[in-house]
């Protein structure tokens, strides 16, 4: 998607601070950081949120799920940290790419706002 800030992300056309990436993936760190860590993980390709995905991303949203506890333990989450996908208006997504918020670096309290 040409307009889409996080495929721009993706393909290197908006600077941000990357901590991971693959041919599937790019994990890259939040603007406005709510924890001290505070990281976004993105699908390369364009999925707009989780009511878009398709059969034919099963693969790639196992592989999203199983990437997750390798970017914690990179970033030293080994306390434990927080898995967040908002959705849609009521969810308060805000950017229409699919992606992965993972928090840590403090205690989180539950329910959340
Ligand atoms: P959401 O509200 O779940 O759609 O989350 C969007 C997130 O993207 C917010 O936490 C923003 O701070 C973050 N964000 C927006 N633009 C950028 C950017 N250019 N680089 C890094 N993070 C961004
Ligand atoms: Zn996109």
């Amino acid at each position: 998607m040409s307009d889409c800030i996080f495929c721009k992300i993706a393909e290197g056309e908006i600077p941000s601070e990357i901590v991971y990436q693959d041919d599937k993936i790019v994990v890259f760190k939040d603007a406005s950081p709510q924890a001290p860590v505070h990281v976004l993980m993105v699908p390369r390709k364009h999925i707009a949120s989780l009511d878009d995905l398709s059969e034919e991303d099963s693969e790639l949203i196992a592989y999203m799920m199983q990437s997750i506890k390798k970017i914690a333990a990179s970033q030293g989450l080994g306390n434990g940290y927080r898995v967040i996908i908002n959705t849609g208006e009521e969810g308060q997504q805000t950017v229409k790419h699919l992606h992965i918020h993972i928090l840590g670096g403090r205690k989180f309290t539950w329910p959340p706002g």
